[in-house]
């Protein structure tokens, strides 16, 4: 069996190098967690291994399960110099899709007397769900603005804090970005949808930290128990979608010119110096700003929530991390430094202490790490290790990853039924859609607490605060 695996540790998993893998395997997860992957995400590991100019091995995160051609939960790093690739579906359809949390300055006390109302008032305010619309129309003008400026464009007239910028990563703003690289179908799809959250898995949600497991740590991020924050998860809506089903098409088609024979047609690549190669790292890069640009309208308009509800409440951004990209950034293998094109998809950068593009006031600590569980378990915050940057580029889980399909999930629960159960243990749930709530039910997810342990275990990233939903805007 090729995709056997042989058992490093208790954390580790590797598939050796055959047939026409180029690197091995590495999987990061306890025991339970392999044996309840599917064989799917084994063989899209190989297939990924297999492709030109990776680097070093292809490897899996915890929270992994399959995705289209990559497995979701799956990191793998790419040389220019050696014919490497970059894979529209190695980044995902919703491009940049991420995690931003904000502090609230609010204490677990505040929330008895705000919960509900904030509730209503969040999902009155936030549009969610399929085909919202947001307060924004984008004419031809502002779309390029915003595709070339990300959170930058969006703080300048008055959606955010300069501060901010600080906080997201690559400061707010892609470099490099080729917003006419980007179709005017994917544009017309994204008119109307800024500031929106989309529908399923997105969310926002009101958390209280429930436990620290790095004091020091948790002191560098600004969290404390009891401290009342918001965790808002989304991505670069149509538009991203849009460009990415659009360049999976084209790598395909081309592949055959490039010379590429793929293991799997969904593993669509392009060589990174080929046209268009360049071009779709180029339309990514405006999708990555489209999705900056989202988090940051949508962390204004939770602000203006908040402040007609209470006014003693100051919304600082703790940090906005996104876990569906391909980014060029320099890695130490075997010694030397080299430029890598590093795809993440379902899978979050974790910096470790001292890296450079770290803001100064967590350059000490390492990345923060933002890890959503489910509307009714529990979420993380982590943070970057220090040996991070030999292993998996720097990167660690994203959530608790799927347990079971959406369809599978619909069978199981109801909407109606959840959202009843979850107001019972103090969780007040929003949603346009109840048969996207049962297929977004907790049960449907793995158990977020054994990922993130694994996660830990394998040296990936530690533990710094372990939080609760009290309140969830579904899309
Ligand atoms: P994805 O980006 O792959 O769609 O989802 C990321 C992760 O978000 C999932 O693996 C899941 O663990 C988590 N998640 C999904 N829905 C919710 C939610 O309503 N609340 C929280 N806190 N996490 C969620
Ligand atoms: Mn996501
Ligand atoms: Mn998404």
């Amino acid at each position: 069996n090729p995709s056997s695996l042989t058992r490093l540790d208790d954390f580790t998993w590797r598939i050796e190098p055959s047939g026409r893998m180029r690197v091995p395997g590495v999987l990061y997860a306890n025991e339970a967690l392999v044996g309840a992957m599917d064989d799917k995400v084994r063989e899209q590991l190989v297939n990924v291994a297999s492709l030109p100019g990776i680097v070093q091995a292809a490897y899996v995160m915890p929270d992994a399960h399959w995705g289209y051609g990559f497995p979701i939960g799956g990191v793998a790093a790419f040389d220019a110099d050696r014919g490497g690739v970059v894979s529209a579906g190695g980044v995902g359809f919703d491009i940049s899709c991420g995690v931003r949390c904000l502090h609230t300055g609010l204490k677990r006390d505040d929330l008895p007397s705000l919960q509900s109302r904030l509730a209503d008032e969040l999902y009155r305010h936030i549009p969610a769900g399929v085909g919202s619309r947001g307060r924004i129309h984008l004419d031809e003008a502002g779309m390029e603005a915003m595709l070339a400026g990300g959170a930058e464009w969006a703080v300048a007239p008055g959606w955010g804090r300069p501060a901010d910028l600080e906080r997201i990563e690559e400061r707010g703003r892609m470099t490099d970005p080729r917003p006419e690289a980007v179709s005017d179908k994917a544009k017309r799809r994204q008119r109307d949808e800024m500031g929106t959250l989309g529908s399923g898995n997105h969310y926002l949600e009101v958390q209280e930290v429930e436990t620290l497991h790095d004091r020091a740590t948790a002191e560098a991020f600004g969290l404390a128990e009891g401290d009342v924050v918001v965790f808002i998860h989304c991505g670069s809506r149509g538009l991203g979608h849009q460009v990415g089903t659009e360049f999976l098409r084209a790598m395909t088609l081309a592949a055959p010119e490039h010379g590429l024979e793929l293991p799997d047609r969904e593993l669509a690549c392009a060589p990174i110096r080929s046209e268009l190669g360049q071009t779709y790292l180029g339309a990514m890069r405006a999708a990555i700003n489209c999705a900056l640009a989202n988090r940051q309208i949508l962390t204004q308009l939770t602000r203006e929530v908040f402040a007609e509800l209470c006014p003693s409440a100051d919304l600082r951004l703790l940090f906005d991390v996104s876990h569906n990209t391909c980014k060029v950034e320099e890695h130490v293998i075997d010694g030397q430094p080299r430029r890598l094109y590093v795809h993440r998809k379902g899978a979050t950068r974790a910096f470790g202490p001292g890296h450079p593009d770290l803001p100064d006031a967590y350059r000490e600590v390492g990345q923060p790490v933002l890890i959503g569980g489910s509307m009714g378990t529990a979420s993380h915050v982590l943070a970057g290790n220090r040996q991070a940057g030999i292993q998996a580029f720097a990167s660690a889980c994203h959530g608790a990853g799927r347990a079971m399909s959406r369809r599978r999930a619909l069978k199981s629960w109801q909407g109606r039924q959840l959202i009843d159960e979850l107001r019972g243990r103090g969780i007040l749930v929003r949603s346009p859609s109840s048969k996207g709530v049962a297929e977004e039910a907790p049960g449907a997810y793995k158990d977020v607490d054994a990922v993130v342990d694994a996660a830990e275990a394998a040296g990936l990233a530690r533990r710094v605060a372990w939080l609760l939903p009290r309140v969830c805007i579904k899309g």
